[in-house]
């Protein structure tokens, strides 16, 4: 069996001139933990051209779900932007990646921290009921410059609460709190400041965190991974990874070449 599949899109949406997201159809035999990233491309001159993506789909879902950045002159998603329903995309079977609930020490709270398509991974750890069954409270914090950038608003603040069967869960437990740095919006600020700041966590009605109830899930630029990740470190909490559960555990969004 190839270790790729073909998938064929269902829908695009493009929430700016930098960022768009697409469904597409999978393969049955495709297996994947929420927080996951596989993957996926185009066939180019005969070959294919593949770059790691996070699901934004949860593992039950019936078909796949992703959120792209453009890069204008980027080798895959200069060509990936213009994908259309009926087209054909290239999905690797196996998926892998760190923000795994297993990788972290049982706590209270989870946060899930997030800047750009960082959101991707979150957006299925939020729609799997195992989370809310391991902490009591789930708070995603999704950063970027604009407010129009800030994909999936209405799916995390209305849709997601009426959900068939995950509602109740993510009404009494999810607190979404997006932030951008550009332009004036309800909540400002860069997600390093915010988690050292006491206004944040009174905003969200919690304590500050602590070694013993507080976690953290990181995926954004290699920037804010930095910086979040010292704030942490010097707070004493440590990282985890598949052989050792952690305080908090790191993806990269995005390499910077
Ligand atoms: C573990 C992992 C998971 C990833 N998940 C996603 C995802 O869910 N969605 C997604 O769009 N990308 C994701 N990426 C980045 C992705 O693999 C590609 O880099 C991206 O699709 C651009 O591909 P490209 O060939 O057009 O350009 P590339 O040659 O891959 O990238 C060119 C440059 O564009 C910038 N860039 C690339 N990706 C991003 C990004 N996502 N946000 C901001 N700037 C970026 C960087 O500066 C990079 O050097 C992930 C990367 C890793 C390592």
């Amino acid at each position: 069996m190839s270790n790729l599949f073909n998938a064929e899109v269902l829908s695009v949406h493009h929430w700016t001139d930098r960022l768009f997201s697409f469904t597409v159809t999978r393969d049955p035999g495709f297996r994947y933990q929420s927080g996951q990233f596989a993957m996926i491309g185009l066939e180019v001159d005969g070959r294919p051209l593949l770059r790691a993506y996070s699901m934004v789909s949860p593992h039950y879902e019936p078909t796949l779900e992703f959120l792209s950045i453009k890069v204008p002159d980027g080798p895959l998603t200069s060509r990936l932007q213009s994908i259309q329903r009926g087209d054909t995309i290239l999905v690797g079977r196996k998926a892998s990646g760190t923000l795994l609930l297993q990788n972290l020490l049982p706590g209270k709270r989870l946060y899930l921290l997030g800047t750009g398509t960082g959101l991707a991974p979150f957006m299925s750890i939020v729609q799997d009921p195992d989370v809310y069954e391991m902490f009591d409270k789930v708070i995603l914090v999704h950063g970027c410059r604009q407010v129009r950038e800030l994909a999936y608003q209405e799916r995390l603040s209305k849709d997601l609460h009426q959900h068939e069967w995950l509602g109740e869960q993510v009404a009494r437990q999810l607190a979404y709190f997006p932030t951008v740095t550009r332009e004036p919006f309800r909540n400002q600020g860069r997600i390093p400041s915010l988690i050292t700041s006491e206004a944040f966590f009174e905003e969200l009605g919690v304590p500050a965190p602590d070694l013993d109830c507080d976690r953290f899930m990181l995926c954004g630029s290699p920037a804010m991974l930095k910086e979040t990740q010292a704030v942490l470190d010097g707070a004493g909490f440590s990282e985890g990874n598949m052989s050792q559960p952690g305080h908090y555990v790191i993806e990269r969004a995005f390499v910077d070449k």
